[in-house]
């Protein structure tokens, strides 16, 4: 089974269902990143609750990541591909495993590239195939239909330039993959992957901490 991300629409910008662009929800004294590249504010990219059917959350070590966790997802846009922002630990991006509680929206940074030009909502659906090509095949039987599938969350990385699943900083574990993500339903108002590139997203349960390195 496989758990593809459909574009869903537009939503608000604090929505609490899985979306790319808006404002991100956040725990208390929260400090907006920067990027360790060019020093600017990193751009909002994804929040996504792990809550939902095939976030495995089920899969939790010891209850560490459990049900109602969030990834928070930021990368450099402040100008695409001059600050590394496809690199898991090149500091032009970043990621977070927050639990839900309490979570809201920081006030944004008045300068720099913070947020997508539109927000948008991302839906699950399963799909009985094995893999990501496959259910992306499944699901859409014609273009236009798959320019709506926007990733998946959980199960493997279609990779498109080979495994390279982050270890993670805390504990140096290979992290666990928790959602790959295209560039955006529309190009106009999308992340930067390089160009029809993938984002993928990593977590690790018993560190709280999240990866995030995208491939074109
Ligand atoms: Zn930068
Ligand atoms: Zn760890």
């Amino acid at each position: 089974m496989t758990t593809l991300l459909i574009h869903a629409g537009e939503t608000g910008a604090q929505a609490p269902g899985p979306r790319t662009g808006g404002v991100p929800l956040v725990p208390p004294g929260f400090v907006w990143p920067t990027c360790r590249a060019c020093g600017g504010a990193l751009l909002f990219l994804l929040h996504l609750p792990l809550d939902e059917d095939g976030g495995d959350g089920d899969r939790a070590e010891g209850g560490a990541r459990g049900r109602g966790d969030v990834v928070s997802v930021f990368l450099c846009q402040n100008d695409p591909g001059m600050c590394d922002e496809w690199d898991a630990t090149g500091g032009a991006n970043r990621a977070y495993l927050f639990a839900a509680e309490g979570l809201a929206a920081p006030a944004v940074p008045a300068h720099g590239e913070t947020r997508l030009g539109a927000v948008s909502a991302l839906r699950t659906e399963e799909v009985d195939a094995a893999g990501f090509p496959e259910a992306l095949d499944a699901w859409a039987d014609d273009d236009a239909a798959s320019l709506l599938v926007q990733g998946q969350l959980g199960g493997e990385p279609a990779w498109i330039q080979g495994d390279e699943t982050p270890h993670c900083p805390g504990c140096a574990e290979r992290m666990t993959f928790t959602a790959q993500l295209e560039e955006g339903y529309d190009f106009s108002t999308s992340a930067n992957f390089g160009g029809g590139g993938i984002g993928y997203v990593f977590t690790c349960a018993r560190c709280r901490d999240a990866a995030f390195l995208w491939q074109c």
